[in-house]
């Protein structure tokens, strides 16, 4: 960073810290990813200096000839590789998509249902203290015990007893395929819309490596960030007969002036989406989950579900006595990054759960294949066996440090 470097040392030694960390560690945690450098750049560009209320066509400021220009390529770009109806590209992330949905469709006090937080779903699903719970009658669903899975039995159960406005499909921990048509099915009965948030494997759906909801749901959200490789951001899509309650709960029920640098750089993400390769990072994302969940397995890990069909899995380690928390720590230690969480009914805390989260989309950018996750999952045991002696973990982190030269971090040259 040239400019940086000249005027504020201060920042650009965090940042050449943050750099380092980033190429010399192993990325597990199954929500992140590497942004493309063209992604980065787009995002550091001028369009930051915009300011652009309302829509294409529709502004509340001049100056907007380019802004549209690339809000209507995102639009377009998402339509084309999700085939949705209608696409809002404004969110500022995924928590503010969700709530412009449910601010634009439902009344307050509303019932809604989504998956349990501690069963894998996502704090704006209806987490007491979080808007979603405050604002609206929760009814949380949850996987089933015995298997780890969605029970759609269940789900159709509670819907019948609770009557919801909104059904949420769609999670942050779960490992499975989603049902999507029987959730449909069950909405129809009970007479609610269907939203699915698809965050996490919007990549995957892009790629063809998870089903798409889009025949079937009423709205989606995905963020841009995750599987998708994009900018931090969100979108939300949906069919067009909601489209004007959406747009009007985004712009102005919810926010003011999109990021338009954000959006560019959206458009950029969604145009590296619709290239035939994606459809490969996609399918290896799910390879490399399914060859790092055998090792583990195969090491005496507890897969919640007994493994994965998509980029994540979720390990409860009560078996092997190690909280999750201070798995995470000692995992940090040798150089693998990942999460703490809970697992479904967990005996833990929240602050102090029995479990690990982790995922291959970000390895997988990096070009790491079944190889290399075979290594880690043994970097990933032998870690856990030795947390309590830092000199062992320092030399795993060497042989991570090593490992990672060989896979470049895209706009990372160290
Ligand atoms: C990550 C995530 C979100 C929220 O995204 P933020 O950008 O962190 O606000 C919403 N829903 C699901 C299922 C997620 O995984």
């Amino acid at each position: 960073m040239n400019a940086l470097s000249k005027t504020d040392k201060e920042v650009n030694n965090i940042l050449n810290k943050e750099m380092e960390r980033q190429a010399y560690g192993l990325e597990l945690i199954p929500s992140e990813n590497y942004a493309s450098e063209a992604v980065l750049e787009t995002t550091g560009s001028v369009f930051t200096n915009k300011y652009s209320e309302g829509y294409p066509g529709k502004r509340y400021y001049g100056g907007q000839e380019y802004v549209d220009m690339v809000e209507r390529l995102a639009i377009d770009r998402a339509k084309k590789i999700f085939g949705v109806e209608h696409v809002n590209v404004q969110p500022y992330s995924g928590s503010p998509a969700n709530t412009a949905v449910y601010f634009g469709l439902l009344e307050y006090g509303d019932t809604i249902m989504g998956l349990k937080l501690d069963h894998g779903g996502h704090i704006t699903h209806g987490l007491p203290i979080s808007f979603s719970g405050k604002s609206f009658e929760c009814i949380g669903y949850e996987v089933e015990k015995e298997t780890g899975r969605i029970n759609m039995d269940h789900v159709r159960e509670l819907a019948l007893k609770h009557k919801p406005k909104l059904i949420i499909a769609g999670y942050t921990a779960y490992s499975r395929p989603i049902d999507w048509k029987g959730f449909k099915e069950i909405a129809d009965e009970v007479g609610a819309i269907t939203m699915a948030d698809i965050a996490h494997i919007a990549g995957l759906i892009a790629g063809d490596a998870h089903e798409s909801p889009v025949p079937y749901f009423d709205v989606i959200t995905t963020t841009t960030h995750k599987t998708l490789r994009g900018p931090r951001g969100a979108m939300i899509m949906c069919k067009e007969k909601f489209a004007k309650d959406i747009d009007r709960a985004v712009f102005p029920g919810l926010q003011g002036g999109p990021h338009d640098n954000t959006t560019a750089a959206k458009a950029v993400a969604f145009g590296e989406a619709l290239k035939p390769e994606f459809k490969n990072y996609a399918a290896q994302i799910v390879k490399n989950a399914k060859a790092l969940a055998e090792k583990l397995k195969e090491a005496g890990f507890e897969l919640v579900s007994g493994g994965t069909d998509n980029h994540l899995m979720l390990i409860d380690l009560t078996n092997k006595n190690i909280p999750g928390k201070v798995a995470q720590e000692a995992l940090d230690k040798a150089g693998i990054t990942l999460n703490k969480n809970t697992v479904p009914f967990d005996r833990r805390s929240p602050f102090d759960p029995s479990g690990i989260r982790l995922g291959t989309p970000a390895l997988t950018t990096r070009g790491m294949k079944e190889e290399e996750m075979h290594k880690i999952a043994g970097w990933i045991a032998e870690t856990l066996e030795n947390h309590t002696n830092d000199e062992h973990l320092a030399k795993v982190k060497n042989e991570v440090k090593e490992l990672c030269k060989g896979f470049p971090v895209p706009g990372i040259k160290i």
